[in-house]
């Protein structure tokens, strides 16, 4: 799937000692002076804007802070030494990245009253903007549940109950299947037919996409269809992306993202190409032993003999039954005379086997 960048926005840190919510990119906290720990987890705000400002978007796209292996302080990517204690900070270890914060959410106008003095507040808000004083976590307005998954339950019974089924009709048609039962047969009518293809050269119908249809080939007409599904972009596609979401830099601040992918559409085309077809089929059928092959006229040089087929049937009278027996060649077939006795062996299923002369 392609990871498409929405933006970046500010993630925020709660103060272990007081409580305080303050901005990701603070050091140090803005309600008691305390260093930003270096474990602290960033979350972000209920909602939170999308950064404009091009310094902290350079700031942003940084990557992680380093913390300074002497003092603990935290200092931004690409710094040699530290900002407090002047340490070397090829040694330093950089913040954890990567992680996804959760679903973000633009700013919805949404107000919530601050809890001195009870002006409303944006929900991007940390301070409120009458008093000053610190707002707390605001629930992110939810505008519907998530849709549960249906329980799996009941159509795991049904498929074990459908596979266990499968398994004893498996069972039971190869029993069958394997069993066997000689019986006396009588010929009672045998019949043939032999096919001859005639093929006529000349312009044929296919339909491909437009990179797929042959050099030669004249297109009559293309159509624009649904191809298939990608992960990058293409000339016609419809973007199809899931919900943004939030993903800690670990530098304070968070990038936006959308998972992606692409459905692709493309020329179908359909198109003629000169090549020798089935244009017709000769028969000939009968009710005795001697099989014949139809006669053949080709009118000119466009025409040509394409496959030849055959196909015998020999019907057995047994036990009152009539039994259908198919000779794989011509030879095969002369031997089945009519009024001829047989010994026939029949599966469990009623098919027929095996054909030998009775003895
Ligand atoms: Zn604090
Ligand atoms: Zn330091
Ligand atoms: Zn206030």
């Amino acid at each position: 799937m392609a990871k498409k960048s929405i933006g970046y926005i500010k993630l925020i840190w709660t103060c272990p000692r007081c409580a305080t919510r303050n901005p990701g990119p603070n050091k140090f906290c803005n309600g008691c002076g305390a260093p930003q720990p270096e474990d602290v987890q960033f979350e972000q705000p209920a909602e939170a804007d999308l950064i404009k400002d091009s310094a902290e978007l350079a700031r942003a796209k940084a990557g992680p802070d380093i913390h300074c292996p002497y003092c603990g302080g935290r200092n931004p990517a690409g710094v040699k030494f530290c900002g407090a204690c002047g340490g070397d900070l090829a040694q330093g270890k950089a913040r954890q990245a990567g992680r996804v914060v959760g679903a973000y959410r633009a700013p919805s106008g949404a107000t919530r009253p601050c809890p001195a003095c009870g002006t409303p507040n944006p929900l991007t808000s940390l301070k409120c903007s009458n008093c000053g004083s610190a707002l707390p976590a605001a629930e992110a307005p939810s505008p519907a549940a998530p849709a549960r998954a249906p329980s799996a339950k009941t159509p795991l019974l049904i498929g074990g109950v459908a596979a266990a089924l499968c398994l004893v009709a498996a069972v039971v048609l190869g029993f069958l299947f394997f069993q066997r039962d000689e019986r006396p047969g009588i010929v009672e009518s045998v019949a043939w037919e032999r096919t001859i293809e005639i093929e006529r050269f000349g312009p044929v119908e296919h339909q491909d996409w437009e990179d797929e249809v042959p050099a030669g080939a004249s297109a009559l007409s293309c159509e624009i269809e649904y191809r298939t599904t990608q992960d990058d972009p293409a000339p016609v596609a419809t973007e199809v992306c899931g919900t943004p979401y939030t993903v800690d830099e670990g530098s304070g601040f968070g990038e936006v993202v959308q998972d992606c992918t692409y459905r692709v559409y493309e020329q179908m085309c359909t198109y003629t190409v000169e090549e020798w077809a089935v244009s017709d089929t000769r028969r000939s059928t009968g009710t005795d032993l001697n099989p014949q092959w139809p006669a053949v006229s080709l009118g000119s040089d466009d025409e040509r003999r394409g496959g030849e087929h055959e196909t015998f049937t020999v019907t057995l009278r047994s036990d009152g039954d009539a039994l259908a027996y198919a000779p794989e060649s011509a030879a095969e077939f002369a031997a089945f005379a009519m009024g001829s006795e047989w010994t026939v062996t029949v599966n469990g299923l009623g098919a027929i086997v095996a054909v030998e002369p009775a003895r």
